[in-house]
């Protein structure tokens, strides 16, 4: 029934001059999750609105569902374009519409009518009125009512004349490529997916560091990280993965320093090295799926020793969330049932016994210089030997 999309966004993050930039953004973006949709589809921007238009038959689900992908849609109003016959053959046409979309169901509704075209006969007041009672003949079921109504019919004239009813939310966000980008720590877990999605649906692009230790961490490991960020690439894009190898400093790491100190020790030189990535990518920012007091490497105080080797930002989207909260998230994007296999973590098979949960950083420094003779070489070396991976 539907050849056309019309594209609602949210307004607020966009007046004034840097409206064309978010514009364009989305329109990059439609294109870019529609390109595997069956079908040919031409995105306009006309009159401060987005209309995607199909152009062939198309595969109306795959093409919600891709919609659904796109960040900084807030609304997808599939619509009937209608060329200006008079306003005989517009009631026909929404009577038939009406029927289709709601059938027999009892629901109240309120036409919403739009003329952009001046020189239309009726008033935009004249034609709601009229065509209300067009759809209350045509659908006995159906009440008026003007205050709340379960639905809106709307009808836009403009040269020609759009219908639509229906509205099928989007992930909301900012278009990607709106703020630049990010680099995120990506872990085989549940948390570090979804905290790249949640940066990505604010307009950022990210590309994405992970550690592992062969042969203490398998193949499998390595393939679920991979897989993770290929199910987030499916929203966020395109992403490069940096698949870092941990072993050597790791053990060097064990080595060298007290064993309740090395998942905090680990941990800065994680953020140490994918600040290096984030450098040569273009990244503003660091981001990873803490969250306080989930593990004793993030408790506050972890946190904060954590975050003290760091010189940029780093963004911790799910610092606030339960745990509940992310898996409900992780579910939405798809990614929860790939995060529980039960492939080992390389944080999990050096941690100690009773992990420090109050590190006090002068302590951590001091322990870190007992590293001072190969530590560089090692962090160059694994920097270098890095195996970067297309995600998407
Ligand atoms: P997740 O579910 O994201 O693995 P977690 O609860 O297991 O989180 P930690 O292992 O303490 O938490 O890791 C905290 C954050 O550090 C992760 O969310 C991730 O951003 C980063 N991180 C941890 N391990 C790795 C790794 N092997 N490679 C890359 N990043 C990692
Ligand atoms: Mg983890």
């Amino acid at each position: 029934m539907y050849k056309a999309f019309l594209i609602k966004y949210a307004e607020i993050a966009i007046k004034g001059k840097n409206r064309y930039i978010f514009e364009d953004a989305l329109v990059d973006q439609i294109k870019y999750q529609l390109r595997d949709v069956e079908g040919t589809f031409k995105i306009v921007k006309e009159m401060g609105r987005i209309f995607v238009y199909a152009q062939s038959e198309f595969d109306y689900e795959e093409t919600i569902e891709a919609l659904k992908r796109v960040f900084g849609i807030y609304g997808i109003c599939p619509a009937i374009v209608l060329e200006d016959e008079g306003f005989e053959a517009l009631s026909k046409e929404v009577a038939e519409y009406v029927k289709k979309v709601y059938g027999d169901r009892k629901l109240t509704f309120k036409v919403n009518t739009r003329r952009n075209k001046k020189s239309y006969p009726m008033q935009s007041m004249e034609v709601s009125s009229a065509l209300g009672g067009v759809i209350l003949d045509a659908c006995p079921n159906m009440k008026v009512d003007v205050h709340h109504p379960d639905v809106f019919v709307n009808v836009e004239i403009r040269n020609k004349i759009y219908l639509y009813s229906e509205n099928i939310p989007g992930p909301g966000g900012m278009p990607l490529g709106t703020n630049g980008s990010a680099m995120l720590l990506l872990s085989g877990g549940i948390d570090s997916p979804v905290a790249g999605y949640m940066i990505a649906k604010r307009g950022v692009k990210i590309d994405a560091v992970y550690f592992h230790a062969p042969p203490y961490t398998s193949e499998r490991a390595k393939q679920k990280v991979v897989d993770l960020a290929r199910l987030v690439a499916r929203y966020s894009g395109p992403i490069r993965l940096h698949v870092v190898n941990f072993t050597d400093i790791q053990l060097y790491i064990y080595d060298k320093c007290p064993h309740e100190e090395l998942t905090i020790i680990m941990r800065r030189y994680m953020m140490k090295i994918a600040e290096q990535f984030a450098k040569a990518d273009g990244c503003m920012a660091l981001v990873t799926g803490e969250s306080i007091g989930q593990v004793a490497s993030q408790t506050i105080h972890s946190l904060a020793a954590t975050n003290e080797v760091c010189t940029m930002p780093v963004f911790r989207p799910v610092i606030g969330f339960d745990k509940q909260e992310i898996v409900d998230v992780a579910n939405k994007i798809n990614t929860y049932e790939t995060s529980i296999l039960p492939y080992e973590d390389c944080c999990t098979i050096f941690v100690a016994k009773h992990p420090v949960t109050k590190p006090n950083i002068e302590i951590i420094r001091r322990s870190e210089q007992k590293l001072q003779e190969k530590i560089e070489d090692m962090v160059k070396e694994a920097v270098d030997t890095a195996e970067t991976i297309l995600c998407q």
